[in-house]
């Protein structure tokens, strides 16, 4: 029974967010018993990332998801483009992508998140708790052996053969467990807000750069998500200048927005987003792996964060399923799970680095009006190579697909 102070389960997964739904689903779907801790009473929250890219909808095309998934409302970008200085270039074109969905769906994290909770319900082996913080790892000889979480009816302890850190960038887990994190450092940091779309503005999600500014905006049919980026640490600065000058800015960069950036009325409507870019060295310990962005915090260049957490889950169930269905895990196979992602993760990281350096702590810094390098003109000019850059967001370094199976 879930309300008992003491649960015995294979795996208990600490975080609900898009890495702990998908391997609970998966786990579930294998017939091993899983609970899945979620501290927030539900899954609709502040903005996190609403981009589900074409290899996610590949999975849930593997599961025999896709359509019932594509059902919910969503927008679907086929193309990317940005405005540097007064040129407009695109840069990717997902429509040859060899995926069964040639597009980015943006979908609230909070539906992707509830429909796959909905789904993995259906398997009797699936268990979510929420309101349920993860507090303690508890341990013998040496290996983690479950979980300690407060609950509003008091304390839930959770035996468990493997505990898995889903619990995001600020993971408790890998702290508790003593893993070390290696920081890669980022110059921007990121405000979110919204504001409202009107018929004749212009259809396209694209991003705007020009002196020391850049500006991304995701259509979301009856409102644009606008990601304003800013010099690290640069938000008390911002807030200091007043949100009438940070209208002005917005207004400037996109001037159909003009008649409509009274909507950010108080700084209430600006959600700060501190970048960081880490990785842990060892994703594991006895007992215990960390997946997600618990053991990656990834840059949002490519708005890859969700994916990058679905391909661990997926890479987590393909490598330790055989292995649960017949006892416990061993560290080779927690071993195996890193080795399978961390060149995806290390590959990834080092482009967003890359760019994170060389493109925007420059365009950030930078003081004249832009216009775009020759490499992105190319991009413009050349619609093969608009390929790669949606190979490399849509896809991403070495996607897995679902060879877990499902229970008989
Ligand atoms: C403002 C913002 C915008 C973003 N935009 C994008 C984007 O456009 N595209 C993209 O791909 N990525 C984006 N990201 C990143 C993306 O949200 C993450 O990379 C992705 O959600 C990682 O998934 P995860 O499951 O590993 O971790 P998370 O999504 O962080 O999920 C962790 C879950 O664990 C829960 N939790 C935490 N601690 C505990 C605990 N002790 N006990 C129980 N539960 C706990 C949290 O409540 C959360 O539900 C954005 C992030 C932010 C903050």
């Amino acid at each position: 029974m879930m309300d008992a102070a003491e649960v015995s389960v294979r795996c208990c997964i600490a975080g609900g967010g898009p890495a702990g739904m998908m391997l609970g689903f998966l786990l579930a779907r294998a017939g091993i018993s899983v609970l899945v801790l979620e501290k927030h009473p539900d899954f609709l929250r502040d903005f996190r990332g609403d981009t589900i890219h074409p290899s996610t909808l590949e999975v849930m095309y593997e599961l025999g998801l896709l359509d019932e998934f594509l059902q919910r409302p969503h927008q679907e970008v086929r193309t990317l483009g940005g405005q540097i200085g007064d040129e407009f270039v695109e840069v990717a074109d997902f429509t040859h992508l060899p995926t069964h969905c040639r597009f980015i769906a943006l979908m609230p994290q909070w539906d992707f998140l509830d429909f796959l909770a909905e789904r993995a319900k259906r398997f009797p082996a699936f268990q979510l708790k929420m309101e349920a913080e993860a507090r303690d790892l508890t341990m013998e000889g040496g290996r983690v052996t479950g979980m300690r979480a407060s609950t509003p009816a008091g304390e839930l302890r959770v035996k468990a053969d493997l505990v898995v850190g889903a619990d995001g960038r600020h993971s408790i887990v890998r702290e508790l467990a003593g893993l070390e994190v290696l920081d890669l450092g980022a110059p921007m940091d990121v405000l979110w807000m919204r504001l409202s779309r009107r018929s004749e503005d212009p259809g396209q999600t694209l991003g705007r750069v020009d002196t020391g500014r850049i500006f991304v905006m995701l259509n979301r049919e009856d409102y644009w998500q606008c990601a304003y980026v800013i010099a690290k640490g640069g938000f008390d600065e911002i807030r200091a200048r007043g949100l009438a000058a940070l209208r002005e800015e917005i207004a400037g960069l996109a001037h159909y927005l003009r008649n409509r950036v009274d909507e950010l009325r108080d700084w209430s409507d600006v959600k700060l987003l501190s970048v960081s870019v880490d990785r842990l060295r060892t994703w594991h310990r006895p007992g215990l792996l960390c997946i997600g962005d618990a053991a990656h915090a990834m840059s949002p260049i490519g708005g890859v964060g969700i994916n990058l957490a679905i391909q661990d889950a997926v890479a987590t169930a393909n490598i330790l399923i055989p292995r649960l269905l017949q006892g416990p895990v061993a560290q080779r196979d927690l071993e195996a799970v890193q080795r399978r992602r961390e060149f995806p993760t290390r590959a990834t990281q080092r482009l967003q680095v890359l760019l994170q350096n060389r493109v925007i702590g420059r365009v950030l810094a930078s003081t004249t009006k832009m216009s775009p390098p020759v490499a992105v003109r190319l991009l413009g000019w050349v619609p093969l190579l608009r390929r790669l850059p949606a190979r490399l967001i849509g896809l991403g370094f070495r996607p897995e697909h679902v060879r877990a199976p499902a229970a008989g």
